[in-house]
């Protein structure tokens, strides 16, 4: 039976989640708080990381190694890149990537080290159910590539540069790396993310006047999906 993770980087982003949830047991390990549910028979594990990508990967890999999870999801918000994506707009990532990991110099292309890739996919049949769940609430959603790194991007450089490297659709700062454990520990996962500003000069504006509507469309959207997992 599967044992689900369910992570989000902020507090915003996770508590819509936990006050969905009854009976919530929590566990404090490596200076965070997990929190255990049972829904419909599933068991449940619920954290935020906080925020990056080594935060994101120590709390991934401990739901999955400490807590047994065989199953991750993850629900947040995101700056959009495509013009399609409006602030408040859902995003599943077919793919991810970290637009910061740069060994170009050697040669390399952007993204890329050796024994790793540029791209890890997300499992197909998780955006399967999520896409039927967006059919049936006609929620409008698109799937795409989000690009992942440790900074808050709010220029239209960085913005350009990460669009025309990686084609993404979205940034944010922990996805490829919560890819890159899932995928080595063979665990399938699901990203989710609403759009809270779209990486430009008035991201940091935006992101502080959407974060907590757009962290609770994507939590809202994630509960549904949850309720079709078995
Ligand atoms: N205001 C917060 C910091 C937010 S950092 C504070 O002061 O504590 C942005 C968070 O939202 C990250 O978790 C990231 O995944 C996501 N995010 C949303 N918009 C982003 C953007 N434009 N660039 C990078 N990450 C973004």
């Amino acid at each position: 039976m599967t044992k689900l993770a369910i992570m989000g980087a902020m507090q915003e982003e996770v508590e819509p989640l936990l006050a969905f949830f009854d009976n919530v047991k929590e566990t404090k390990f490596a200076d965070n708080t997990y929190y255990e549910v049972n829904y419909n028979g599933l068991d449940i594990v619920i954290a935020y990381s906080k925020i990056g990508k080594v935060f994101a990967s120590l709390t991934a890999s401990t739901m999955i190694q400490k807590f047994g999870c065989d199953t991750l999801l993850f629900s947040g918000v995101a700056g959009g890149i495509n013009p399609k994506l409006e602030i408040g707009d859902l995003i599943i990532a077919d793919k991810l990537c970290q637009h910061d990991l740069d060994i170009t110099a050697f040669g390399h292309p952007h993204g890329f080290v050796p024994e790793g890739k540029i791209f890890v996919e997300t499992d197909e049949s998780l955006r399967k159910i999520a896409i039927e769940v967006a059919n049936e609430k006609n929620l409008k959603v698109i799937e795409g590539t989000i690009a992942t790194g440790d900074q808050f991007v709010h220029s239209t450089e960085r913005k350009e540069f990460i669009e025309s490297t990686f084609k993404a659709d979205a940034l944010e700062m922990e996805g490829a790396s919560v890819a890159v454990v899932c995928d080595a520990l063979k665990v399938p996962f699901f990203i989710l993310r609403a759009i809270s500003d779209t990486a430009d000069m008035d991201a940091g504006f935006d992101f502080d006047a959407f974060l907590k509507s757009s962290a609770v469309t994507s939590a809202n959207y994630l509960i549904e999906i949850v309720k079709k997992i078995k």
